[in-house]
């Protein structure tokens, strides 16, 4: 079977996921959905979609009465992601849904009961979880490579261009460089580590008030406690380049990953050497194992469900609380 896919939202990164599914065998974009009717028309002679398959913003709700549709994949601004993954989950779609999931962890709550009530699927983009280096280190942690794991450091971040995108605009991102770009670093922290923290500490710094405005981040540097007592110490900026690096120490050995979360390829070595898995591209084997866990309830070895699009926006709640407060926020 074939996971037939329509793509919401023909940005930037709806591209880059349409042209990777080219290659695809288990998943196929068969439908899009969109508010430029020029887009639409392009992506249509572009990809072979039919007329049938095409809606916008308004209509989507009907997609309940397309059986050529399994999935959609919503790739648009942050804020709009919890309407969107609702109305497709209440039109019986599964969906995969572009991180962060939402905007925060109430949000996220009522998108995983929707998805559960309508008894469809919900994934979250999370493609480093399918990725080769990646998952070898994960493989080595969970067999004792590292001994016993004490410290991680993600250090995400880019120097952010046009001031008038909506990245920028708290009402379409929700936020700043952490719901963008740091996300990776929380969600890594938890992945490499392979513990969920039991605290959170942040502290925001801002250089420039006019680009980033109130209630948008552009720099925060955050710390986690996880229960056996390693921590993590992260970096998430919208002002400096060069910055993808993933770090973890433990009482044996070492994992460096320099990218870390790029489109890759993925770099990176442990005590043992460098690591030499071959670089796929991203998109491409994420579709095609996300295809696999909709259609054939395949396991992950990171999960992508929902629930683990949920555990990072309670984090994010967290340590922009921290932020605020300057105390240590407890997640229990
Ligand atoms: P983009 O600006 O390139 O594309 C967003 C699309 O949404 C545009 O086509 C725009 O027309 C459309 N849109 C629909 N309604 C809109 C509205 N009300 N206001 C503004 N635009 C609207 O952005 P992008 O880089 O494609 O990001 C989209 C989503 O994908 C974001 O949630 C982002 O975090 C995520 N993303 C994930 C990755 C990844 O590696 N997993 C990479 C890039 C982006």
């Amino acid at each position: 079977p074939v996971l037939r896919v329509a793509i919401m939202g023909l940005g930037g990164y709806g591209t880059r996921v349409a042209e990777a599914m080219k290659a695809c065998k288990k998943a196929k974009l068969v439908g899009v959905i969109s508010g430029t009717p020029a887009k639409i028309k392009e992506w249509q002679s572009k990809y072979q979609i039919p007329e049938k398959n095409c809606y916008n913003y308004e209509n989507f709700d009907d997609l309940k009465d397309n059986p050529d549709i399994d999935a959609v994949y919503v790739i648009t601004p942050n804020a709009l992601h919890h309407d969107q993954v609702i109305r497709a989950a209440k039109a019986g779609k599964h969906v995969i849904c572009e991180k962060p999931m939402g905007l925060n962890a109430k949000e996220g709550e009522e998108m995983v009961r929707a998805c559960k009530e309508a008894k469809v699927k919900l994934l979250v983009g999370y493609r480093l979880h399918f990725e080769p280096k990646t998952l070898e280190i994960v493989r080595m942690r969970r067999n004792g490579d590292f001994g016993k794991i004490l410290f991680f450091q993600g250090q995400c971040g880019f120097r952010i261009g046009d001031p008038n995108q909506w990245r920028l605009d708290r009402a379409l991102a929700g936020g700043g460089s952490l719901m963008d770009i740091g996300i990776y670093a929380v969600n890594g922290a938890r992945y490499m580590v392979g513990e969920e923290p039991i605290w959170v500490t942040a502290q925001e710094m801002k250089t420039d008030p006019v680009k980033f405005k109130e209630g948008v981040d552009e720099t925060i540097l955050f710390q986690f406690g996880f229960p056996s007592g390693a921590v993590s110490s992260c970096l998430s900026t919208y002002n400096m380049n060069n910055l993808d690096r993933f770090f973890l120490n433990g009482e044996k050995g070492f994992a460096e990953m320099q990218p870390s979360t790029g489109y890759g390829p993925i770099a990176g070595r442990t005590h043992k050497g460098k690591l030499t898995q071959q670089h796929v591209t991203h998109q491409t084997l994420q579709m095609e194992e996300m295809a696999s866990i909709i259609l054939e309830d395949k396991e992950s070895i990171i999960p992508v469900d929902g629930e683990e699009g949920l555990r990072d926006l309670k984090i994010i709640d967290a340590i922009y609380k921290s932020c605020q407060t300057g105390e240590r926020v407890e997640l229990v």
